[in-house]
C-alpha cells in the first residue's frame, strides 16, 4: 500500500496542502503546533476509522471554513485508487474510486494504515478498556464482521442491564434474564475467542520487535485474562457454556450493582516485560517500546491477512527512546511507506533513504531528498 499523493484543504490548519511521497520513510519535522500531527490524522481518516485523537468532525474543519476537503491517491491491490472526503458541519461525503459510500467505515480494508500516537501510551498506562479497544480495532481491520458482533453484544448488554435495573425495582423477574443471557453468551464467546486468537497470532511478532528494540534484553508476553468473580484468570479458550455459568453465578452481584459485572467488557490483556506487569513496573521507554511493538506487530498481521503492507504513521515516536531503540525503528520499518513526525532535526541525518517534509504554520515543503 503506497500513498502516491495526498491533498488536504481546510483540514485543521492545513490549507491547500499537497504531499507527493516516495515509497520509503518520510520525516515530517517542524516546531510545535505547526500541523505535523494534523497530516497524520488526515491520512489516518482514510482508513475508515475515527480520528486517533478522538476528535469530532466539527473539530477537524478549519476554524475559518465551513468544510474540509481531502483526497488520497494510493496504490493498493494492484491498482491506483482514489478516495475523497468532504466534511461540512452538516454532512460527510466519502467517495472511493468515483463511487459514493454511505458510511465512512466502508473504507475499512481499502486503505490500510497503522498509527502510533503518544495518546496510545494509554494502551499500557491506562485501564483494561484501552487494551480491549486496541485489540477490537485491530481485529475489525482484518475481520470486518467482528464490528457487527461487537455492536450486537453492546446492544444485548444494554438490554440486560436495563432488565437488571427493572428487577431491582421489582418490575421484572430474575427468570426473564434467561432470554438475554443465551444470546449475550453466544456473542461473548465469539468476541473472547477472536481476541485470544488475535493475541496468539501477534505474540510472536510483538516478541521479535520488542526484543529488537531492547537489544534482546527484554522479553514481552501477552495474556488474555477473564474476570471470574473478584479475580482474573488466564484464558486460552472459552466456551459459551463457561461464560453462561459465570454469568449465572454472578446474578446476585449484578442485581446488587445494578449492572452486569462479568463478561468480555471486563476482560483484560495482561502485558508483562521480563515477567513483570508493564503498567506497574515499566519505565517510560519500556512502556513506549511495548506500545510500539504492539502497533508494529499489528501492521505485520495486517500484511499477512491482506497481502498489502499497511502505511505506517508514527507520531512523535522518537522521544523518550534511546539511540539504539530509535535506530531499530528506522531500520525495522525501512521497507515500508512510513511517515514519522518529530521536532528534533537530529533524527534526519540517521535516515538512509526517504524524504523530509518541513511543516510551518500548516504549509508543507519538501526539504531534502536523502
Ligand atoms: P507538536 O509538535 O506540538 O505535536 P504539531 O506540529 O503536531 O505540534 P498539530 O497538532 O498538527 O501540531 O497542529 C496543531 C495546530 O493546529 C495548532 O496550532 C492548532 O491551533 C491548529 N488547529 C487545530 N485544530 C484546528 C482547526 N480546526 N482549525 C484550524 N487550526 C486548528
Ligand atoms: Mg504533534
Amino acid at each position: 500500500m503506497i500513498i502516491k499523493r495526498a491533498c488536504f484543504d481546510n483540514f485543521r490548519n492545513l490549507k491547500d496542502c499537497e504531499i507527493v511521497p516516495c515509497e520509503h520513510i518520510h520525516i515530517i519535522c517542524g516546531n510545535n503546533a505547526q500541523g505535523k500531527t494534523n497530516i497524520l490524522e488526515a491520512i489516518w481518516l482514510f482508513s475508515g476509522f475515527r480520528s486517533f485523537r478522538g476528535s469530532k468532525d466539527n473539530e477537524l474543519i478549519s476554524f475559518d471554513s465551513e468544510f474540509f476537503s481531502d483526497s488520497l491517491e494510493f496504490y493498493a491491490f494492484d491498482r491506483v485508487q482514489t478516495a475523497r472526503m468532504s466534511v461540512s458541519r452538516q454532512q460527510r461525503r466519502i467517495i472511493l474510486n468515483d463511487v459514493p459510500l454511505k458510511l465512512t467505515s466502508e473504507l475499512i480494508g481499502s486503505f490500510c494504515c497503522v498509527v502510533f500516537s503518544p495518546s496510545y501510551l494509554s494502551l499500557v498506562k491506562g485501564g483494561p478498556n484501552e487494551r480491549r479497544r486496541f485489540i477490537d480495532t485491530a481485529i475489525c481491520q482484518i475481520t470486518p464482521s467482528y464490528a457487527g458482533v461487537m455492536k450486537k453484544f453492546t446492544r444485548l448488554l444494554d438490554q440486560r442491564n436495563y432488565l437488571i435495573k427493572e428487577i431491582k425495582r421489582g418490575r421484572a423477574q430474575v427468570s426473564e434474564l434467561d432470554v438475554w443471557d443465551e444470546q449475550l453468551c453466544e456473542a461473548e464467546a465469539k468476541i473472547a475467542n477472536e481476541r485470544i486468537f488475535y493475541i496468539n497470532e501477534i505474540a510472536q511478532y510483538v516478541n521479535e520487535i520488542h526484543s529488537g528494540l531492547s537489544g534482546q534484553s527484554e522479553n514481552i508476553e501477552l495474556r488474555y485474562l477473564t474476570r471470574v468473580g473478584k479475580y482474573f484468570k488466564e484464558t486460552v479458550e472459552i466456551s459459551q457454556e463457561e461464560i453462561l455459568r459465570n454469568l449465572k453465578n454472578n446474578v446476585d452481584k449484578d442485581l446488587f450493582n445494578g449492572m452486569t459485572m462479568t463478561g468480555v467488557h471486563h476482560d483484560e490483556i495482561d502485558i508483562t516485560v521480563n515477567g513483570r506487569n508493564i503498567k506497574k513496573f515499566g519505565s517510560q521507554g519500556q512502556q513506549r517500546s511495548a506500545v510500539l511493538a504492539l502497533k508494529l506487530a499489528e501492521a505485520e498481521k495486517l500484511r499477512d491477512i491482506s497481502g498489502e503492507e499497511p502505511v505506517i504513521l508514527l507520531d512523535d515516536v522518537m522521544s523518550e527512546l534511546d539511540e539504539r531503540r530509535q535506530d531499530y525503528i528506522l531500520n525495522h520499518i525501512a521497507d515500508r511507506q512510513v511517515f514519522i513526525t518529530c521536532c528534533d532535526p537530529s533524527t534526519v541525518p540517521r535516515l538512509n533513504t526517504g524524504y523530509v517534509f518541513r511543516v510551518e504554520n500548516g504549509n508543507v515543503s519538501r526539504e531534502t531528498v536523502v
